[in-house]
């Protein structure tokens, strides 16, 4: 049997959270110092360092001693960017989500793809999940402002952690075995990346507001949203029809701008909820949402700001002559990366870097 607390947690007999209410994810998790993934307290086990990107990758790709941006947008070395988790926590996610991405991805494009095909996306969603909280989660212990004589408050005090609430729960679903409605599921991308010399093999890029990740392994990349049940795929599909070969690191953080700015602007956002049955001992993540998609009114200048936010560490190297011109219609939503004049794909997309 399943038991209610008074908070509004559920717990199987053993004492498992299986739902954190918001209350208690808020006090246990965010404010707190417990398990990101179980809620045991530091007292009551041992715990050991989770790095928010595996270390496998950090290994491969040598980023132990670069950076990942953060969202006040100043720089954090990966080695020091661990949270606390508890040993068997740790155990687990290792078993049942990193060993079996880390075989995939080492395998290719074509493996990942053949097991998305085969088996969906739910293992590489879940993923990207826990690496876009463990990145804002960690937030709460890093100041604001690193400059110390700035005033002092973390990063967690400009996060709305209600809002994260939903991604805990499809991050930790490993754990709790909670079965996964298909409506809970975001907009998600696989997409061939096209390689070049003057580009690292990696990339990472996070979108708060709109819970959009990029994640780019050698010639893998992944671009979800985490909180839109799919819906953002609808207005970018005319785009995506016309998306027809491997694509640059630039025109990669172009597709995750768009999905990023639609999941901004749709007009009914999809409602997540969790149904516990206590005596059957079932629980199911679902989503509310209508089968319309619509989006409101905006500015063209405002996707402008969020394709500068995506491309601006890559413009802000590159060499081309015109590019003033370039940086000048990106802020103003104008510029595109994706396609040439006749509005057909843009195989050669490359900017010149310095
Ligand atoms: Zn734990």
């Amino acid at each position: 049997m399943f038991f209610k607390t008074s908070d509004g947690s559920f717990l199987d007999s053993n004492g498992k959270v299986l739902y954190f209410s918001t209350e208690r994810f808020i006090r246990d998790i965010c404010e707190g110092d417990c398990c990101f993934i179980c809620g045991i307290s530091r007292s009551e086990t041992d715990f050991n360092d989770e790095h928010v990107l595996p270390k496998w990758i950090l290994r491969k790709y040598n980023l132990y001693k670069q950076s990942i941006t953060l969202p006040n947008e100043t720089k954090f070395r990966y080695d020091k960017y661990v949270l606390p988790c508890c040993k068997q926590c740790n155990s687990l996610m290792g078993k049942k989500i990193e060993e079996p991405i880390r075989n995939l991805i080492t395998q290719g494009f074509e493996a990942v793809a053949h097991h998305i095909e085969k088996k969906g996306y739910w293992l590489f969603f879940v993923w990207l999940s826990l690496i876009f909280f463990k990145t804002h989660l960690k937030g709460k212990s890093l100041r604001y402002y690193r400059d110390r004589r700035q005033e002092d408050y973390t990063l967690f005090d400009t996060y709305n952690w209600e809002e994260l609430h939903h991604i805990h729960c499809v991050a930790r679903s490993f754990y709790t075995g909670c079965k996964i409605d298909p409506k809970v599921m975001g907009s998600f991308l696989t997409i061939s990346a096209k390689m070049d010399s003057t580009y690292q093999d990696f990339d990472y890029l996070d979108l708060h507001d709109s819970k959009t990740v990029l994640l780019r392994i050698s010639d893998i990349c992944f671009i979800t949203v985490l909180n839109d049940s799919c819906r953002s795929l609808t207005p970018f599909k005319n785009y995506l029809e016309r998306l027809s070969g491997e694509m640059s690191p630039l025109q990669l953080r172009e597709v995750t701008a768009h999905l990023a700015f639609i999941n901004l602007h749709l007009k009914e956002r999809p409602k997540f909820f969790t149904m516990v049955d206590l005596h059957r001992k079932k629980h199911i993540m679902s989503a509310k949402c209508s089968d319309f998609v619509e989006l409101d009114n905006y500015e063209q200048s405002e996707f402008g700001e969020i394709l500068n936010f995506c491309c601006k560490e890559f413009l802000n190297v590159c060499n081309d002559e015109n590019l003033e011109q370039i940086k000048e219609e990106v802020k103003q939503g104008k510029r595109t990366f994706l396609f040439d004049e006749d509005g057909n794909f843009n195989t050669n997309s490359f900017v010149p870097m310095t």
